[in-house]
């Protein structure tokens, strides 16, 4: 079980602390004893000798006088007893008391010296009542809070690495053929001008597939940055899918694949980047017609949900496995690497798409199931 998950409880006294504790009650006992014995004999003396104070009590305060003053000094003594006992009790908590949250202070210095020396996995693991309570729970959401603020750097970090590594794999493929078939050229390998043609052409390929790679991870640095300026105009999102839906119809009928839009009965007024939103749709039908693998059907809808523009894209054919549905929207993730290969994407499209969604304070997600494979879109309607 990790530290920070342990049952929180009472602070265990070390034995040394209760010896403490103990002589702090006796000498106090013995201090007030000493005390009592003190003003005892003074109150006997005043009792005793001063007539002035019989008098004095007697005329302001007979009852009390009555009350306290026997002249076989029976009477007074019984409260006076009782009284000073009562004090006695109060001082005797109060300076026990005042030990203990003493104690109580030192052992969370000796956790939060702990917890400073590195160990972040640990807790204050006490459960108190008061001031000395709220301040441990402080102490814990504050270690808490700084945990967690390390640890997203430390994925941050961690991520940029992915990030170069990816990078550096995919622009290395390409390059690395890139530069065979132009070696092949220079060394004047090639046995016709069919194979110069040939190799010349694969280069030229293999750059522009650099070239989107790059295009690609340039989109994706600049929208993945939340400050990214947008600009924002407003329009009919019925209009929009409509219009990329004509453009995209002849590439899908060459496929022999049909395209669907059911609209929302009414127009749905948005505020956004069109430009960038086209590039969102763009890639959720070029991804539905490149990996709807068997399918023959592709079907947009849109509709109003409460203050929600809703947008499906789904595509039949083959399903996305479950466990691939959360990683789809990471960077550089294709479901079965060869399959992706063929089909030349370099998975950033979902990644880029999430990121302008939430430009537009709007989330995205994926769904695959009887048949079907599905991206869901919520965006914010403009409020009128
Ligand atoms: P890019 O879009 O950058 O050219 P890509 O299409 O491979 O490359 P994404 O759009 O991010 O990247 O898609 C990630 C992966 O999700 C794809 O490689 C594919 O395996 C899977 N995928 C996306 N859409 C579908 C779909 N409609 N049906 C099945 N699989 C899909
Ligand atoms: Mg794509």
């Amino acid at each position: 079980m990790k530290d920070n998950q342990k049952k929180f409880n009472r602070i265990q006294l070390t034995s040394k602390e209760k010896s403490e504790l103990l002589i702090e009650g006796i000498v106090t006992i013995i201090l007030l004893i000493l005390l009592n014995l003190v003003i005892y004999m003074l109150l006997v003396q005043i009792f005793q000798s001063s007539l002035s104070i019989d008098k004095i009590l007697n005329s302001f305060i007979p009852s009390i006088y009555d009350t306290f003053y026997d002249p076989n000094y029976f009477v007074w003594k019984k409260p006076i007893f009782f009284m000073l006992g009562l004090i006695d009790i109060g001082v005797l908590y109060w300076r026990l008391i005042r030990r203990y949250k003493q104690m109580q202070q030192r052992h969370i210095i000796s956790e939060l010296h702990y917890i400073s020396n590195g160990h972040y996995d640990h807790r204050i693991p006490f459960d108190l009542n008061g001031d000395l309570g709220k301040l441990i729970r402080s102490i814990n959401a504050l270690v808490d809070s700084t945990v967690e603020a390390i640890e997203e750097e430390r994925r941050i970090e961690q991520s940029k690495d992915e990030l170069i590594t990816n990078v550096s794999h995919d622009i290395r493929t390409p390059l690395t053929s890139i530069i065979g078939y132009l070696g092949l050229i220079e060394e004047r390998k090639f046995s016709s001008e069919e194979d110069l043609l040939k190799y010349t052409h694969t280069a030229y390929m293999k750059s522009r597939q650099m070239k989107v790679l790059v295009d690609d991870l340039f989109e994706y640095t600049k929208v993945r940055q939340s400050n990214t300026p947008l600009s924002l105009v407003t329009f009919d999102m019925q209009q929009l899918i409509a219009q990329i839906v004509v453009d995209f119809e002849l590439e899908a009928s060459k496929k022999g694949i049909t395209v669907d839009f059911i609209g929302n009965p009414s127009s749905l007024m948005m505020e956004g980047d069109t430009e960038k939103l086209v590039r969102v749709f763009d890639n959720l039908l070029s991804n539905a017609l490149k990996y709807g693998v068997g399918g023959k059907s592709i079907i947009i809808h849109s509709e109003r949900i409460g203050s929600e523009s809703v947008i499906t894209v789904k595509n039949d054919g083959q399903e996305i496995p479950k466990e691939s549905l959360d990683l789809l929207f990471d960077r550089f993730y294709r479901v079965e690497e060869s399959r992706s290969q063929q089909t030349g994407g370099t998975g950033l499209g979902l990644a880029i798409a999430q990121s302008i969604v939430t430009l537009h304070n709007g989330y995205i997600y994926a769904n695959s199931e009887n048949g079907w494979t599905s991206f869901v879109i919520h965006l914010p309607l403009k409020s009128i």
